[in-house]
């Protein structure tokens, strides 16, 4: 499904975000940058050993990444240009800001996509593997800070589109899309 939010189009769809040709592909990353499971693992193999140098080299001038930032890397071997590692929160019950974190990891992704003045940028579905956020209220957060960095701002970026691993994370973020549409009518 899609929608456009003030001249970008977003859409939802189910996939393997490694395949996907946007300007940039963000990656749920931890904060040492070193690769890991999910869909970190499998955007460092797709992509080869360039990624992980850079991010080598990231880890060395700035520190490990802090929840809620992101920095960018070359795409290396992926048909995206670029990789934009951000770090979610882990889940802990609601209690340690985690909502504040997640809707920051999202912000600060399409700030440094915008800033490097790119057109397109895919998501995974950030904190709700390994990180344990619950998936509704992760979904709703997720559609909500990119709409509302969408309407806040002039920016290159023209199309952002998320790419959902399994039936039940696409459904949920199609549903979040929903009402975002319903609520702006
Ligand atoms: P986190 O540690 O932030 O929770 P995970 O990688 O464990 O990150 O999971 C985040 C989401 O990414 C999950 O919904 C998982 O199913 C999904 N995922 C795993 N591999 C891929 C992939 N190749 N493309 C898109 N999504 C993926």
């Amino acid at each position: 499904m899609q929608a456009v939010i003030d001249h970008t189009r977003v859409s939802i769809v189910q996939g393997d975000i490694t395949e996907q040709s946007a300007d940039a592909i963000v990656n749920a990353a931890n904060p040492g940058l070193m690769g890991g499971g999910g869909v970190d693992g499998a955007i460092h193999r797709a992509g080869g050993p360039a990624i992980l140098e850079q991010c080598k080299q990231i880890i060395s001038s700035q520190g490990p990444l802090p929840p809620g930032k992101a920095a960018a890397s070359t795409g290396g071997r992926l048909k995206a240009t670029y990789v934009i590692h951000t770090v979610g929160p882990i889940w802990h019950g609601g209690v340690r800001n985690e909502s504040r974190i997640l809707a920051s990891a999202y912000r600060e992704c399409l700030k440094v996509a915008a800033d490097m003045k790119l057109t397109s940028v895919a998501f995974p579905s950030i904190s709700t593997g390994a990180y344990g956020y619950p998936l509704v209220e992760a979904s709703r957060i997720a559609i909500s800070s990119v709409c509302s960095f969408l309407r806040g701002r002039a920016s290159t970026i023209n199309r952002v589109v998320f790419v959902l691993f399994d039936s039940k994370t696409h459904q949920s973020y199609c549903s979040a899309l929903q009402q975002v549409i319903e609520t702006a009518d």
